[in-house]
């Protein structure tokens, strides 16, 4: 086994993407979800019957609380958690920032920042040395949209992955010495269920063309990145904010 890996919001988009290749690179994964249970068993379905190892977990990563019982059911399942990608992420629907409604914006940074935190907080008492771990590492999915800022779309969107960015170099400079790594991979345009999700259903047609590579990614083509990061070959990587974003 190459270790035990965590991906939160693995039922859809990259983080099954991500689940499904971390499996077939030997790891033992839990595939957290929030609502989409069904998707979420279909992950390790195609997992199980490739011959590998996962279980599915709902948790909000919002809630403290929940991200505590995720880290727990994964030692006992799987034992402690070597990889942790957190990918679980959301936009809310979009519009211009003085017309977007405050519980979505509570809900986008609770959830995309929070979320990280209490993730990297759990992971860290498990890998870091300085707590009797063996070391690990950690992947955040930031997004272009940190550095691009998504005017009339989705301003807080991209403010709370600036805020991933930071806690990334931070985090990774904090961990150097304790067995950790950290690094964020910056998607542009992948095709998943999120612009649907955010009002946006043509997004990744109607933009092709501002795209210099011409196309969206796949999540398979976000997945590679992210186990590779994770791996030995990536050993001296950390506090990396990788851009795949073909171009943009
Ligand atoms: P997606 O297809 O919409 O899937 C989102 C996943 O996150 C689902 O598995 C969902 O679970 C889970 N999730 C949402 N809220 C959660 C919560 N509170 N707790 C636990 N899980 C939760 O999204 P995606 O496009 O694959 O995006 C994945 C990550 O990449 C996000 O962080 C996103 O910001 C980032 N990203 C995406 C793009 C893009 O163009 N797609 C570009 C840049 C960055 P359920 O299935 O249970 O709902």
């Amino acid at each position: 086994m190459t270790g035990v890996m965590i991906v939160t919001g693995g039922s859809r988009g990259i983080g099954a993407a991500t689940a499904r290749l971390a499996a077939r690179r030997g790891y033992a994964v839990c595939v957290n979800y929030q609502g989409n249970a069904e998707a979420a068993e279909s992950v390790v379905r195609d997992i199980a019957e490739a011959g590998g190892r996962a279980f599915a977990l709902q948790a909000d990563v919002a809630v403290e609380a929940e991200v505590l019982r995720l880290f727990d059911s994964v030692d006992r399942e799987l034992g402690p958690v070597t990889a942790l990608v957190n990918n679980a992420g959301l936009t809310g629907h979009f519009s211009r920032l003085d017309e977007a409604d405050p519980e979505v914006l509570r809900r986008v940074v609770e959830v995309n920042l929070l979320g990280v935190l209490w993730c990297c907080r759990a992971a860290v008492r498990r890998m870091s040395t300085r707590h009797g771990g063996k070391g690990g590492g950690i992947v955040n999915l930031s997004s272009a949209a940190a550095s691009l800022g998504s005017a009339n779309t989705y301003v807080w969107y991209a403010a709370t992955k600036g805020a991933v960015d930071s806690l990334t170099l931070g985090l990774a400079r904090e961990l150097a010495r304790e067995g950790v790594r950290v690094n964020a991979v910056s998607p542009g345009y992948v095709d998943t269920e999120i612009h649907a999700a955010s009002g946006l259903p043509d997004r990744i047609e109607k933009d092709a063309h501002i795209l210099p590579i011409g196309r969206a990614a796949t999540a398979e083509e976000i997945a590679g990145p992210i186990l590779w990061l994770l791996s030995e070959e990536a050993a001296y990587t950390t506090g990396a904010i990788l851009r795949v974003s073909g171009g943009r």
